[in-house]
């Protein structure tokens, strides 16, 4: 494969715990940021969406009672935190930043526009996208996708704790099968959970290209982004 020129890296929220029940690792997030900074290096652009799934989701407060609406605004300021949390490691190492939001919060991110984004990641600035879309009711995977099509990226880059697309779960099933590549459609006859449906529509609808790596694994996102067959790739 292609070196990616851009890239739009999805984290989940809860990747951030490391080995606490709760919160952001500080380990885990330095260690992120080595790896973008790193990938960075190549001289790819790079933008992120960070979930937040390791301080709130909506459907948990749903739950219990909560308003659905109210607790998915509650999840997109979990994403804002993380958001914050990235932005500051990563300039804590060198690395130029912006931080948008889909809601508008002035004094700590820029509000969300889309040739201002562009612009920042023409001048080799890591953009963080927060607050998810800004709407109740979707998923920061659904705002990964949307934004990797706003931004004409190559490819949407989800970093998590497995190396890929497997047949079955490898955490349970150790004779799980591992695809190097897979087409959109298999993944929806096999009903494999690689993203929500809406995220995964505007995917295919766009036709735009979805990696699924280990994030844990040293350099590996400087190698997806150089084009090595790290992970496994869904195409159209
Ligand atoms: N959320 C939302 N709209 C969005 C993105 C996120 O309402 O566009 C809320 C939703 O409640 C979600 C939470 O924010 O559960 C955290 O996002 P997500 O669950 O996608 O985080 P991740 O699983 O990646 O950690």
């Amino acid at each position: 494969m292609q070196k990616l020129n851009r890239v739009l890296l999805k984290l989940s929220g809860e990747s951030l715990l490391g080995a606490q029940g709760h919160g952001i690792d500080g380990e885990v997030l330095s260690r992120y940021a080595d790896e973008i900074r790193e990938a960075k290096e190549t001289g790819t652009e790079i933008a992120i969406v960070i979930g937040g799934g390791n301080i709130f989701r909506g459907v948990r407060g749903a739950t219990q009672g909560m308003d659905r609406v109210q607790g998915d605004y509650m999840g997109m300021m979990a994403t804002m935190i993380n958001s914050l949390a990235l932005q500051d490691a990563l300039e804590r190492k060198g690395v130029h930043t912006r931080l948008m939001s889909a809601i508008r919060m002035e004094q700590i991110a820029e509000p969300y526009i889309r040739r201002r984004a562009i612009r920042h990641l023409e001048k080799g600035r890591v953009v963080i996208f927060g607050a998810g879309t800004g709407n109740p009711y979707f998923t920061t995977d659904t705002a990964a996708s949307l934004r990797a099509i706003e931004i004409e990226a190559d490819a949407i880059l989800k970093g998590t704790r497995v190396d890929g697309i497997y047949d079955s779960d490898p955490e349970i099933n150790p004779d799980a099968k591992k695809f190097e590549s897979i087409s959109g459609d298999e993944v929806l006859k096999l009903r494999l959970s690689v993203m929500d449906l809406t995220a995964f529509t505007l995917c295919r609808d766009n036709k735009i290209p979805f990696l699924v790596f280990d994030m844990n694994e040293r350099k590996n996102l400087a190698r997806v982004i150089s084009g090595e067959p790290v992970g496994s790739r869904v195409h159209w």
